[in-house]
């Protein structure tokens, strides 16, 4: 029997360096992955936006919860659009993603779901991902967290339920302003809270009136693998995204981009799993369906 042992302790001993080996590969394959969450248009002067190292942060303090590109270096994009559903600027927009064969993600405003069920219907038939983008647009740090959860994130989430029946998995902070309790309180809701790495500004009033070209500027100077990019189809008229847009597509495709939606870019259902009756606790690991 000695003249196994030897025989026996020698592979296994093996296994355990090669496992000691393949822990200390996977530890610098995640190095060597693990990128920095980074916000790659500069901050704008001037419009009470959020300090992009306040998003930043925030990115880094919540992984898995708070994203603001996608956690890889795949050649794909993400499009979002924020503040619809619109009647003027949500369906030439549909128009324009269906030509082209491309799926966005739309955060979309509960008191407009309200109002245009249908649209918001359209956009979910058009193959489209949507999320919460809060009911009334607020600034999210001058609100109670009770205030914030059951007046702009729970009540978004009950009309999506009655009107589209589900609830979405993402939620996009307006403004992107978030207090890092609220993020925790998303979190342990099972929701995922999404900024963006490219602002094209399509909201300052004078991209909207005729900027288009500068829409499609900021994109092809800032976009980068795995990239979410901030857009409007609603707050105003948005025209100019619409062109942007248009071009866009044909011009990132060229590039050897494709198009994703933000559940796929960070590997999530876009759909809640209904709500069970359970405790909090037990909620916050709700997983998402489909
Ligand atoms: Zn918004």
């Amino acid at each position: 029997m000695g003249k196994e042992f030897p025989k026996e302790r020698q592979p296994m001993k093996s296994a355990l360096i090669r496992r000691l080996g393949c822990i200390g590969l996977i530890a610098f394959a995640s190095l060597a992955y693990a990128k920095e969450p980074k916000i790659r248009t500069p901050f704008l002067e001037g419009w009470e936006q959020v300090p992009l190292e306040q998003m930043e942060r925030q990115a880094k303090t919540y992984p898995d919860v708070y994203w603001i590109e996608g956690p890889g270096e795949s050649k794909v994009v993400a499009f979002t659009f924020d503040d619809g559903p619109n009647p003027l600027n949500t369906p030439p927009l549909l128009k324009v993603l269906k030509k082209h064969g491309v799926h966005a993600t739309f955060f979309q405003l509960g008191m407009w779901v309200e109002k245009y069920p249908d649209l918001a219907r359209k956009v979910l038939a058009d193959g489209h991902v949507l999320g919460n983008h809060s009911y009334s647009h607020p600034y999210a740090s001058k609100l109670t967290n009770t205030a914030f959860w059951e007046n702009e994130v729970a009540k978004t989430q009950a009309i999506f339920q009655r009107e589209l029946g589900f609830m979405p998995t993402l939620y996009r902070p307006p403004y992107g302003e978030i207090t890092d309790s609220q993020v925790e309180l998303l979190r342990d809701k099972g929701i995922k809270v999404i900024s963006w790495s490219v602002d094209t500004r399509d909201w300052l009033s004078a991209r909207a009136m005729n900027g288009d070209a500068q829409i499609e500027g900021v994109v092809t100077n800032y976009v980068h693998p795995e990239a979410i990019v901030l857009m409007h189809d609603g707050g105003g008229p948005r025209d100019r995204t619409v062109e942007a847009v248009d071009r866009l597509i044909g011009k990132l495709k060229e590039q050897g981009y494709t198009f994703v939606t933000i559940d796929k870019l960070i590997g999530v259902a876009p759909k809640l799993a209904p709500p069970a009756e359970k405790p909090v606790a037990e909620a916050a690991s709700a997983v998402a369906v489909e």
